[in-house]
């Protein structure tokens, strides 16, 4: 099998794989701005079957009770993906417009091996715990809690990491026993397509467990979030879209299980290495182009090195122009849409009319003709009260500001309506632990500690998320819990 898109992909509905009702839509390269291929355009019509598979899978098989089959499933589909690896690395940089050294982590290799983390937890998780006997009403009860899968699965994901973020919700979805209908965002249908390809051509899982349908109309998102027959909606994306989607969700009281947007603080302490957490900080924000919820995209520096800092990290964003996303050297590609780029460049206005400063970057670079590329972008001379830092613009746009000591730059880094992630840069460890402790978020990192990997949950605080994926948490969220007691 190729699994090169030579004209369109397929939509995956019960086993099968079907054209698009609605025809196929047209998928783009964010580097050169070309149509590269198309994919199959979803209706409603199609989702509805896509749910009813998945419905009738969970009800009807053992799916959801044989845990070992589950895990063959999982690792036969990570071994089929690892057989395309190349061809998958190939297409995600052209779909996504993803720099290829990303893909040898989170964009793809990293989340392919997941896949077999999840499998571990299908077989190994505790499915029933026994608590012994006890007398409730004075009667002698053994008591035991299995855990069981929560039913049909509806996931919603976003572009900008689409495999990290489809495999984990397939991955742990699967391995609890649920079946999932997926819906990816319209800007990577490719990346999810062609995993339902491999699935239906190279794997035993069975027909209706796991449903892709991809589509350019949101609202066949909205139709899963409302449709009685999915048990639980898991959503990555937007705050703004997460709101609605909890909304929709709740007629139908469906559990809600939401990845939103950040806009994390990167706060260096008076004691930390200025050149080292500068540099880091610059890296990190232009990072596939500061497409990242986790991304630190507030630099919080001491007062008294504000000047200083301001110019090593232009320096350091000077070194990392916005280029062609093939290339291995390359840091920072384009941003994934003509609409991305715009919201981006809305941004740097607004930068400019609240009275800050373009120190470097500010639009689009001139080096390059194609492309929705913006040049790495630092922002100085505006109060953490500046629309560009409170809200999300995902570009590769940093916000320095100065903070007055460690208590200051928690209460600036807190002063957020988001809670996802941080960094904190310093030497002394009582310091650095109280800075942690009292970010309000739910990952952190030290020093440019890295905390991504399939055992560790990643989730917001505040208006972030709710809930946490990847881990042993984020397994449980696929979960319900029933006790069951029996005369002893
Ligand atoms: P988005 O919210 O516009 O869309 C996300 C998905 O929701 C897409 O598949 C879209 O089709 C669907 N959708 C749109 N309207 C819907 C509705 N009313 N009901 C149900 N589904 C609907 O987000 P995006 O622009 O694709 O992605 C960027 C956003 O995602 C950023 O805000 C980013 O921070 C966030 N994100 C969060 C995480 C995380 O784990 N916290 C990870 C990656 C991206």
């Amino acid at each position: 099998m190729s699994l090169t898109p030579t004209k369109s992909t397929e939509l995956l509905i019960d086993g099968q794989l079907v054209p698009g009702s609605g025809g196929a839509f047209d998928v783009i390269n964010p580097a050169t701005e070309e149509v590269i291929g198309q994919a199959a355009e979803a209706t409603a019509a199609d989702l509805d079957a896509a749910i009813e598979a998945a419905r009738r899978a969970f009800d009807t098989t053992d799916w959801s009770r044989d845990h070992a089959f589950r895990a063959r499933c999982l690792r036969q589909l990570r071994d089929a993906l690892k057989g395309h690896t190349e061809e998958l690395r190939e297409l995600t940089v052209a779909e996504v417009g993803c720099p290829v050294f990303l893909t040898h982590g989170p964009q793809l290799d990293g989340p392919i091996d997941d896949l077999g983390y999840f499998a571990d937890l299908a077989e190994n998780y505790e499915w029933t715990t026994d608590l012994g006997v006890a007398k409730p009403m004075g009667i002698k009860n053994h008591r035991e809690i299995r855990s069981e899968a929560v039913g049909v699965v509806g996931a919603i994901t976003p572009w900008n990491f689409p495999h990290q973020i489809n495999f984990a919700k397939i991955g742990p979805a699967l391995a609890a026993g649920c079946t999932v209908v997926l819906k990816p965002a319209p800007d990577t249908p490719w990346c999810a397509a062609l995993v339902g390809k491999v699935i239906a051509e190279e794997t035993d899982i069975p027909p209706g467990v796991i449903n892709i349908v991809t589509s350019t109309d949101h609202g066949l998102g909205a139709q899963l979030t409302t449709d009685p027959r999915v048990d639980l909606v898991t959503f990555t994306g937007s705050t703004e879209t997460g709101r609605k989607v909890m909304a929709a969700a709740a007629p139908s009281l469906k559990k809600v299980f939401l990845e939103l947007g950040g806009k994390s603080a990167f706060i260096v302490l008076d004691d930390a290495d200025l050149a080292t957490a500068c540099s880091m900080a610059a890296f990190n924000v232009v990072t596939h182009a500061g497409q990242g919820c986790a991304i630190t995209t507030r630099l919080l520096v001491p007062r008294d090195k504000l000047f200083t800092a301001t110019e090593l990290t232009r320096d350091a964003l000077a070194g990392l122009a916005a280029g062609d996303p093939t290339a291995s050297g390359t840091i920072c590609g384009p941003l994934v849409s003509a609409r991305q780029r715009e919201r981006v460049e809305e941004y740097l206005q607004i930068a400019v009319a609240e009275g800050g400063t373009i120190e470097c970057g500010g639009g689009r670079p001139a080096d390059q003709e194609r492309g929705y590329f913006i040049s790495p972008t630092l922002i100085s001379g505006l109060s953490n009260s500046a629309r560009v830092a409170q809200e999300e613009i995902f570009g590769p746009v940093l916000v320095i500001m100065a903070h007055d000591g460690d208590d200051d730059a928690i209460a600036i880094a807190n002063d957020s309506p988001y809670g996802l992630s941080g960094q904190v840069w310093g030497t002394d460890p009582a310091r650095i632990d109280r800075v942690v402790s009292g970010v309000r978020t739910g990952t952190m990192g030290i020093n440019g500690g890295i905390w991504y990997a399939a055992d560790v949950p990643f989730g917001g605080y505040k208006q972030s998320g709710i809930g946490r994926e990847m881990g042993v948490a984020g397994f449980a969220e696929y979960l319900e819990t029933k006790s069951v007691a029996r005369p002893a």
